[in-house]
């Protein structure tokens, strides 16, 4: 059994909290948050501010093939975690969908063709006709083209967030905690002495500068309350100037998301952003005039210069950063290797990646 220390109670520091706590090991979790509910006001986790889709293949627009398949190693493990964490379920994968207005049809097709060079053989879009478009997702009327991938998933982000603290025992928790410093072995949280551990996990997201070159970059989403409109899955709108995507959450809410802008701004969502998403939503799914906005939201999302997630397995101390827009995809393959290259739990075995995940 090992003493670990872990700085930040995002997502990372969350789901390792978790997983090391069920190893047997004992946990200490630091973070500036004042508990572990989220506060909404831009500052806490990006992981409470994320839409919580799993897709390794729309994601390849602007990822690399390397993240589509720790994408789908993690959709098959967060299945099973999901499975043992306390509450209902909180993972679905029925796939989600790309739509596109008939003018946008050029544009579409790019983002397709780009899709198919870099997915894996069988995972590639399926277009739809209108009769199986409404078979499937039989809120969608009116849209021109529609494209099914099958292997995608989605995780209710908050019920994850709060199954992972509830779920992981024996964990002492530090919230008004900020990490000051860490060197292999030992961290020092604001106002308070050298702290002792086996192993310390750096996973503070934005908060980890200047010890790496991790920058924030800005994400704002719409939530919706729309009782009666029934969604399945994730949608994105494939338009030639903005990426939306509309993700159904529990309790008939909906995420309508989200900007991607080049700044460490966490004020209020701006109008024009709120505008956007707004309008491109409604263009796909009418009925949500009547729909309530719940909360305008934004977040950082920790990136690093080359947008691709990296760990460095260190004695005595082990950094996670850089998952950028993909953290929820990524999080449970990036884990289970870092603790397995941390000798903290049994390597996974390797196994074939499925045709479809
Ligand atoms: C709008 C938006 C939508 C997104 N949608 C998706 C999606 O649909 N699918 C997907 O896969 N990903 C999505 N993401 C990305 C995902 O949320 C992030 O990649 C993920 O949260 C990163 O996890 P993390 O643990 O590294 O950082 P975080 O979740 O940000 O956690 C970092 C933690 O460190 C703490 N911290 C900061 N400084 C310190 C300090 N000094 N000491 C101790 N603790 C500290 C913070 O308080 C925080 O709790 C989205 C992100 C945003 C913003």
């Amino acid at each position: 059994m090992a003493s670990i220390g872990i700085a930040g109670a995002g997502l990372l520091g969350r789901l390792l909290a978790w997983r090391l706590s069920r190893a047997g090991h004992r946990v200490t979790v630091f973070d500036p948050a004042g508990q572990a509910a989220p506060a909404f006001d831009g500052h806490g986790a990006a992981a409470f501010s994320a839409a919580g889709m799993l897709s390794p293949v729309a994601e390849l627009e602007s990822s690399s093939p390397g993240v589509a398949r720790l994408g789908l190693r993690s959709i098959a493990l967060w299945r099973d975690i999901t499975a043992a964490l306390p509450g209902r379920s909180h993972f679905a994968q029925r796939g989600s969908l790309l739509l596109a207005h008939r003018s946008d049809l050029g544009a579409a097709e790019r983002v397709l063709e780009r899709l198919r060079q870099a997915a894996e053989p069988g995972l590639a879009a399926e277009a739809l006709d209108p009769a199986r478009l409404r078979e499937i997702e039989p809120a969608i009327a009116g849209i021109a083209h529609a494209w099914f991938l099958p292997g995608e998933g989605q995780v209710d982000a908050l019920g994850v967030m709060a199954g992972l603290f509830e779920g992981a025992l024996g964990v002492h928790w530090r919230f008004g905690s900020s990490v000051v410093r860490i060197e292999p072995g030992r961290l020092q949280a604001q106002g308070q002495d050298w702290q002792r551990f086996d192993t310390v996990f750096d996973v503070r997201g934005v908060g980890a500068k200047p010890d790496l070159p991790v920058r924030g970059v800005r994400g704002e989403t719409v939530w919706l309350h729309a009782p009666g409109l029934k969604l399945e899955r994730p949608l994105r709108l494939l338009h030639p100037r903005h990426r939306v995507y509309i993700v159904p959450r529990p309790g008939d809410e909906l995420i309508v998301g989200a900007s991607q802008v080049e700044s460490e701004d966490r004020s209020p969502v701006s109008l024009k952003t709120a505008v956007e998403l707004m309008t491109a939503a409604h263009s796909v799914l009418p009925q949500l005039s009547e729909a309530r906005i719940v909360r305008l939201d934004r977040n950082l999302r920790p990136a690093l210069p080359d947008h691709e997630p990296h760990s460095d397995i260190g004695d005595g101390l082990v950094r996670i950063n850089g998952l950028f827009r993909h953290g929820w995809l990524l999080a449970p393959a990036l884990v289970e290797d870092a603790l397995a290259a941390a000798r903290l739990v049994a390597a996974p075995q390797p196994q074939p990646l499925p045709a479809q995940a």
